[in-house]
């Protein structure tokens, strides 16, 4: 038996219900991807579903205890046998990338794969040069593939704007439907979103429960179309609205009268002190105030007066 499933279920993290991708059991073992998208499982659900769901990442992945073995390769180019291309298209749906549509007029499970390679490669968008759109027998994006921390391409959950909730955190995004669904990410993301979350709550809010938690927006879109900016493409990267003397935050810069710097600071070192949760980095925080700069938390990039950018560092493959 493959080993990954023997710990599969010590790193579910206590997670009492989520929206992900789930497959619907048509015969021991073999899942389809035709529920909706965000369909609320419990945990007890995706047990009794799932005999051999791997949890990744507190996330239940059906079928991931079965590493793929290919004949050859599947993709662009590709000898693309049918056996084999089922099974890479099946291991994409299961990682939650079958809403991956960037670009109507290619091939659906090429821009998976090249989604897919971009996203575990840690690149900040799609480059030619970087995804080639192809699954080698023995490749780099086979063994990511198969490997027991691959990233999932999930939505970050509704988080909470009462500090009392103790999260920490809150997804603004998704008050916003005029911006689309741009709240989506790898769970590496969502977890390090969701570590910074906890950690300013225990070590900031609950002295300061006036203050706002963290409110954060612009991660990725759902189908990874490429939107306004760079970074906010393959679910590797979030922003942060700047918190202000009131307890509320955004619509202001760092240069303004109300806002609250001690605040702003906490929720950067928050972020920084999840450096390392599951091997993820933390690969740079943009924001412009020169007196945090100083400090070495953050660092000037173009336009980051207004609100803090954390990218993240993808983990080595575990296997
Ligand atoms: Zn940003």
């Amino acid at each position: 038996m493959n080993n990954r499933f023997l710990h599969a279920h010590s790193v579910y993290t206590g997670l009492e219900s989520f929206s992900r991708p789930f497959e619907t059991p048509v015969e021991a073992g073999v899942y389809h991807t035709s529920r909706p998208f965000e369909e609320k499982v419990t945990f007890k659900d995706a047990k009794s579903a799932g005999a051999t769901a791997q949890w990744l990442g507190g996330w239940p992945v059906p079928g991931l205890s079965i590493p793929i073995v290919l004949s050859d390769s599947v993709g662009r180019n590709g000898k693309n046998i049918a056996s084999d291309v089922d099974a890479v298209q099946k291991r994409l749906e299961a990682l939650g990338y079958g809403v991956i549509n960037f670009d109507k007029n290619m091939d659906k499970l090429e821009q998976m794969i090249r989604f897919f390679q971009a996203v575990s490669g840690g690149f900040r968008n799609l480059n030619e040069s970087n995804d080639d759109g192809r699954v080698d027998k023995d490749g780099n994006t086979l063994k990511w593939l198969n490997a027991s921390n691959a990233p999932l391409w999930i939505p970050l959950d509704d988080g909470d704007k009462d500090a009392s909730a103790g999260l920490g955190y809150y997804n603004f995004e998704k008050s916003d439907p005029s911006d689309g669904d741009f709240y989506y990410g790898t769970n590496w993301l969502v977890d390090i979103i969701k570590c910074a979350g906890k950690k300013y709550n225990d070590d900031y809010l609950a002295a300061n429960p006036a203050k706002p938690v963290i409110w954060v927006n612009d991660l990725s879109l759902k189908d990874g179309t490429k939107k306004d900016h760079t970074e906010h493409q393959t679910g590797l990267g979030v922003d942060i609205r700047l918190p202000k003397n009131d307890g509320s935050s955004g619509g202001i810069t760092y240069n303004s009268t109300d806002y609250d710097r001690d605040t702003a600071r906490a929720m950067i070192k928050a972020f920084r002190s999840c450096e390392g949760t599951k091997g993820i980095g933390i690969k740079h925080v943009f924001f412009n105030d020169d007196v945090l700069i100083k400090e070495g938390i953050c660092s000037y990039a173009k336009g980051h007066n207004d609100h803090i950018h954390v990218g993240i560092k993808s983990p080595s493959l575990v296997l």
